[in-house]
């Protein structure tokens, strides 16, 4: 049996992790002609990476249809989040942003003092954007939206969230996390880079964490107004990426078939998680994601503690006082394992 990791369980226990499916992470890659990209540029592991920079942003601007100055890559997009949070947080600016969220930018910003407006999710878990909206006073000084969101997995329509920033962005920049965007049905339909062509003031982050399975390798990039490019570049990644991983990203946001084949495997995954939640009584959210967030029958805390025990690693989240699971795409052995797990600890919801 392969471990994965050792994890603390939180009250003092170690446990060691076999099927590790608690951070959205994607088993499936990285590519053969992103490890090949990667092996290259290793000969190069001496020199400075202007070369591979350079190569990389102009891979992404042509994939994007902007010019290179509307592009910025950092390790990971979690350095780009920072930035973001460096740019538009601080004192005298309040961050507005749905509840539950994921919250990088978010908890970046209240380190430097600003504030977390929050919008509850609706009661299907979706965003209220005509709530978000009127929220939108001169105190806020960005809006981040996350789509499709963590933890839920849900979307905001791509026409939506396309009015949503063209309206709201023109009195407040609107950071839109596509972290997941690869794995929506219609990606290209769904994302907000159509307004920063229009000239709006809305920023996108992009990860190559997720579908190009880069999570170890930090590579993320933004699209967003030069101006605003200029800004975040100040307050953020200065020579931070690695040459190979940086010539292995040009390489895999041009393979499509990879692309495709992580989107399959992700999808069989889905569906297995589905039947075994349908086949115990359990609900779920559709998810557009790589990980299904779905509600729980006891303590989230005692789940994620029984379940790490039998060496299956997952999250919880109470929302709105009740408990629920969000469980990561891997391997179909890894989904087995979690089906195992799970009956034993959680049992069936109907008997
Ligand atoms: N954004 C979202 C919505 C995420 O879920 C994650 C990671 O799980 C990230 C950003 C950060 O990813 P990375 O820094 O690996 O690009």
């Amino acid at each position: 049996e392969k471990k994965i990791g050792i994890f603390k369980s939180g009250d003092g226990r170690k446990e060691e992790i076999v099927a590790r499916l608690s951070s959205n992470e994607n088993p499936f890659g990285p590519s053969s002609a992103a490890k090949r990209a990667l092996k290259e540029a290793v000969e190069d592991a001496f020199l400075y990476p202007q070369k591979y920079r350079k190569e990389l942003i102009s891979v992404i601007a042509k994939e994007e249809g902007v010019s290179e100055d509307h592009i910025l890559i950092g390790a990971g997009s979690s350095e780009l989040l920072n930035a973001g949070a460096r740019v538009f947080g601080g004192k005298s600016g309040k961050i507005l942003a749905a509840d539950p969220t994921y919250t990088s930018l978010i908890r970046s910003a209240e380190m430097m003092g600003s504030t977390w407006v929050k919008i509850p999710l609706d009661k299907s878990f979706d965003h209220d954007l005509d709530t978000m909206e009127s929220k939108v006073k001169s105190d806020i000084s960005l809006v981040y939206m996350c789509n499709p969101n963590n933890p839920t997995g849900k979307i905001i329509e791509g026409k939506e969230i396309i009015s949503f920033c063209d309206t709201v962005s023109s009195k407040v920049p609107v950071f839109v996390d596509e972290a997941y965007w690869d794995y929506m049905d219609d990606p290209k339909g769904s994302t907000v880079t159509s307004c920063i062509k229009k000239g709006a003031n809305v920023i996108v982050a992009r990860t190559f964490s997720k579908v190009h399975a880069f999570a170890g390798l930090r590579v993320g990039y933004c699209i967003a107004q030069p101006d605003i490019i200029r800004q975040l570049a100040k307050e953020g990644p200065r020579n931070t990426l690695s040459g190979p991983s940086m010539n292995a990203a040009a390489a895999s946001l041009v393979d499509y078939d990879f692309i495709r084949y992580s989107v399959e495997k992700n999808n069989e995954g889905k569906q297995y998680v589905y039947d075994l939640l349908s086949e115990m009584g359990y609900d779920y959210f559709p998810s557009h994601t790589n990980f299904i967030l779905f509600p729980i029958a006891m303590d989230g805390d005692d789940f994620r503690k029984k379940m790490l025990v039998k060496g299956v690693s997952i999250k919880t989240w109470n929302i709105a006082g009740k408990d629920y699971c969000r469980v990561s795409m891997g391997h179909m052995k890894d989904l087995e394992k979690f089906g195992l797990a799970f009956k034993q600890v959680a049992g069936n919801k109907i008997n």
